[in-house]
């Protein structure tokens, strides 16, 4: 045993991290194992979801095969759909690489359940940044606002608690769907768990039943061992290149929800009177079926590391959110380093801690739906996947790092202890505690 530690020691030596940050990282961990008991409870739990999923869906090996051309009658593409509808517990589902990101997937899911004269209405505030410009917060071409659909924001309360009578006030003849963000995205506010989304939507509905109440899934799948569909939303959307892809989806994203929803969205991702019908997978589908079966324990890695950084970075005097004893509804874990100087570093480190361009140095630039710069670190080997280990965040007070993924728990390890070592460097970090 005692080799072996030194053993270990010597291998992360030699990737550069010093002892000091490696011992206090093994004692951080000492004090995680409970609670990374209780993740693998919950990802064998979500593991065996999907796979009866699969079973009940009849997946065949024919099913791994794709379709060229229009894609009428994919088999593979059909099945893959009634698995994650079985997943989801919901009437029907879309999931294509034809739907490009999660914005996409969100953007489809509203423009084709909303009308000219509609409303949107968000009761947690504001939305995902790249959704102001879909729905015309920032004015941008082809927003919802062109469209003649307006939008109201309800904000959440300061501590972080639905405002029901600003919600109740907000609910008027033109709202017609309700969008729930259940990650906190690029904010400090907390993530929803899924039995507070239901106990909004079941809000929501007692004030007008006809409101489609519909969330925004993404970073959320399979942190928790029910969905929003579960407790009532009528539809969940997400990316495949987050949680639900595994790791493997090298594209895509998904609608789950009502059969109505979803013909919604298939009409106009596709084209009216064609819907689901067409849209040939190519030789995709091997991916979107594998990434799904690992999502669940892929998933529960990256709760790991997202709770070890949080332990790490709030015993050096960061404030971490969540913080580090808080329960867990997404992978993402922010911590404000109050300077640019450890938002980048802490980003530097991550980086270098990956399997692909290690060697490069991730920069501050201008991404294209955001208000303000964003530096990203990801060696990823899907580009700009953020189910494999990735930092990302805004150059704006509080410069909050947003850090996620790692398509396995050690590799999130490696590039947490990585980020410390690079805030150690650059003195964003001055002291190791040697106890915790
Ligand atoms: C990532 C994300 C989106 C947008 O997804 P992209 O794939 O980056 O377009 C929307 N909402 C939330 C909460 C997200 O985390």
């Amino acid at each position: 045993m005692t080799l072996q530690n030194e053993t270990m020691k010597q291998m992360y030596a030699s990737l550069g991290i010093s002892e000091e940050i490696y011992q206090y990282g093994e004692k951080v961990l000492a004090a995680l194992q409970e609670r990374f008991a209780k993740i693998d409870k919950m990802a064998e739990h979500n593991q065996l979801k999907v796979l009866s999923a699969m079973q009940k869906a009849r997946v065949s090996e024919a099913c791994l095969l794709g379709t060229t051309g229009y894609g009428y009658n994919d088999i593979g593409r059909d099945t893959l759909e009634e698995v994650y509808a079985e997943v989801f517990h919901t009437e029907s589902a879309l999931v294509r690489p034809q739907i490009t990101c999660g914005t996409h997937a969100l953007a489809l899911a509203l423009m084709s359940n909303l009308r000219p004269g509609d409303e949107l209405f968000s009761p947690v505030g504001k939305p995902y940044d790249t959704l102001e410009e879909v729905i015309g917060i920032r004015d941008s071409k082809g927003s919802l606002k062109e469209y003649g659909i307006s939008y109201k924001q309800v904000d959440l309360l300061e501590d972080g608690g639905f405002d029901w009578e600003g919600i109740r006030a907000a609910i008027g003849p033109k709202t017609k769907l309700a969008t729930i963000q259940r990650s906190k995205g690029y904010q400090t506010r907390p993530t929803l768990s899924v039995e507070r989304i239901g106990e909004l939507i079941s809000f929501i509905k007692s004030v007008k039943p006809d409101v489609i109440c519909m969330v925004d899934n993404c970073y959320g799948e399979f942190t928790e061992d029910i969905e929003p569909t579960d407790v009532g939303a009528d539809m969940c959307v997400g990316s495949l290149i987050k949680n639900p892809g595994g790791g493997l989806a090298p594209i895509g994203g998904y609608i789950v929800g009502t059969k109505e929803c979803v013909e919604n969205a298939a009409y106009r991702l596709t084209s009216p009177g064609l819907g689901k019908e067409v849209g040939a997978s190519r030789s995709i589908l091997q991916n979107f079926y594998q990434g799904l079966f690992l999502s669940p324990t892929v998933t529960a890695g990256a709760l790991k590391g997202a709770i070890f950084a949080a332990n790490l970075y709030e015993r050096l005097g960061f404030k971490v959110v969540p913080n580090a004893t808080e329960e867990r509804f997404d992978i993402i874990q922010a911590v404000e380093f109050g300077t640019p100087e450890g938002l980048i570093a802490f980003c530097e480190g991550i980086q270098a801690a990956a399997p692909v361009d290690s060697f490069v140095t991730p920069e501050p630039w201008d991404m294209p739906g955001y208000d303000s710069q964003v530096i990203m670190a990801a060696g990823a080997f899907v580009s700009g996947s953020s189910i494999e280990l990735s930092a990302d965040g805004p150059l704006k007070a509080p410069y909050a790092v947003y850090f996620q993924g790692g398509l396995t728990w050690q590799h999130a390890k490696f590039g947490i202890l990585k980020s410390l070592q690079r805030c150690y460097e650059k003195n964003v970090v001055t002291q190791i505690p040697c106890q915790i």
